[in-house]
């Protein structure tokens, strides 16, 4: 009997050691579980919105508890928590975690320090600054057993190194746009003034020159530096168009004033404006019979046809043939407009679309933003413009714009 009991007791001791054991090893699988959900959680969150939201939710649910995450802003804590949190937050708490992050230590609940609060209030430290504060409520009264608050603070350390990820983040993209945003302005600025000076000091130089009594006396001499004002003005006035389109492109307060156009017209219209550029110059333009009228902006299109051929009067040569092309392709019009100049490096195709870029060793005299502002003003329409060379050499634009529907049907006046 002595020994039956000494058995069963020792067995006994050793089942209850086991399910302790295991018990133990199942408890340490969830925390590894949920620090691992955590961990991987924060990591492909996209944004803070959603790294917060992951730690909430994560940290509530493992320690039952509700949280309140406090940011930083413009270098306080953050009256008001993070819209992610689930603990109600009123001014003493706001208070209490002021504290915390000024002293970065704990306070509240269950710490020597403004134990009255209704929560506990941890930095969120990382290494190398405090980047936050966390509030958290139990639901129990009693305080976390001493390895609950070990895995409390490793979920707390893991947080804290996600927000300054994210934080490091949000502060690189912010210099990056105003790295952006400068050398635009300086760009723009060195562009612009260039641009601007060229045509002033003609206008200024040919002005003066008429009022020369020698130059009065010349008619031919004075038909050219009446021409070459007008060149200038042209220049000018295209160069303040240019600008225009791009600011309202970039604001969004591009307003589109369609109408049925007929593409002929267009292109006649703005051919008219390069006479003397192509003159010199081969120009032959094609219209497929029964092109369709398409519901376009009649100026904004001219305008990107006045680009395309701005560009091929700068950049080719003046003996060189030019060719403008309409047709129909499926439900879409297209304009092709093509020259016999030097063309576009295969790998600038793309670039040359881009704001204020110009192909490396372009002579001055531009701004890099003619063709950005012709795609714009394409994909305005809903349609694209793309670019590309030419087998015979020379570069090829092509405008392709959607026909949506029919124009509505003329009815003759009756008499
Ligand atoms: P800009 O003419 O003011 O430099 P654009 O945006 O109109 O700006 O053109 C960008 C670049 O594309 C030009 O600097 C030029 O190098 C190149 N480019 C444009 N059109 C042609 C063309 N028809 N032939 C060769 N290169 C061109």
């Amino acid at each position: 009997m002595i020994m039956y009991f000494a058995i069963a007791i020792f067995t006994g001791n050793l089942t209850a050691r086991l399910r302790t054991k295991e018990r133990q090893a199942q408890y340490n699988a969830e925390r590894t579980m949920a620090l691992y959900t955590l961990a991987h959680e924060t990591a492909t969150a996209v944004n803070m919105d959603d790294v917060l939201h992951t730690a909430v939710t994560q940290i509530g649910r493992v320690f039952d508890a509700s949280i309140a995450i406090l940011l930083p802003k413009e270098g306080k804590l953050d009256a008001q928590p993070h819209p992610a949190s689930t603990l109600t937050f009123d001014e003493k708490d706001a208070s209490v975690a002021a504290w915390v992050f000024a002293n970065n230590k704990p306070a509240g609940k269950f710490t020597d320090m403004l134990p009255l609060a209704s929560a506990t209030y941890l930095p969120l430290r990382t290494p190398s600054r405090t980047v936050g504060v966390i509030g958290i409520c139990t639901n129990d009264s009693q305080r976390y057993a001493y390895d609950q608050e070990v895995m409390l603070e490793t979920f707390v350390t893991q947080v804290a190194l996600t927000v300054e990820r994210e934080l490091l983040d949000e502060a690189g993209e912010q210099s990056m746009m105003m790295r952006e945003s400068e050398r635009l302005y300086t760009t723009l600025l060195n562009s612009i003034s260039h641009e601007l000076r060229t045509p002033i000091a003609t206008i200024a130089g040919a002005a003066s020159s008429l009022n020369d009594p020698a130059t009065a006396a010349q008619p031919d001499v004075r038909a050219a530096m009446t021409q070459d004002i007008r060149d200038a003005a042209d220049r000018l006035n295209r160069l303040v168009e240019n600008l225009l389109d791009m600011s309202r492109l970039e604001s969004g307060r591009l307003q589109l004033k369609r109408e049925w156009c007929d593409l002929r017209e267009i292109v006649a219209i703005a051919v008219t404006r390069f006479e003397t550029c192509m003159t010199p110059r081969a120009l032959t333009i094609t219209h497929e019979p029964d092109l369709p009228l398409v519901e376009v902006d009649f100026v904004l299109l001219e305008q990107v046809i006045v680009n395309l051929l701005d560009n091929i009067c700068h950049y080719t040569p003046p003996d060189t043939a030019v060719q403008i092309e309409t047709r129909r392709r499926d439900s879409a019009v297209e304009i092709i407009v093509s020259d016999a100049g030097t063309g576009i490096p295969a790998e600038e195709l793309n670039r040359i679309f881009d704001k204020f870029y110009r192909v490396p060793g372009t002579a001055t005299g531009g701004t890099g933003l003619g063709l950005s502002i012709c795609r714009g003003l394409v994909e305005a329409h809903g349609g694209t413009l793309a670019a590309a060379n030419r087998l015979e050499g020379g570069a090829r634009f092509t405008i392709r714009l959607p026909t949506n529907g029919a124009p509505p049907p003329v009815h003759e006046a009756s008499l």
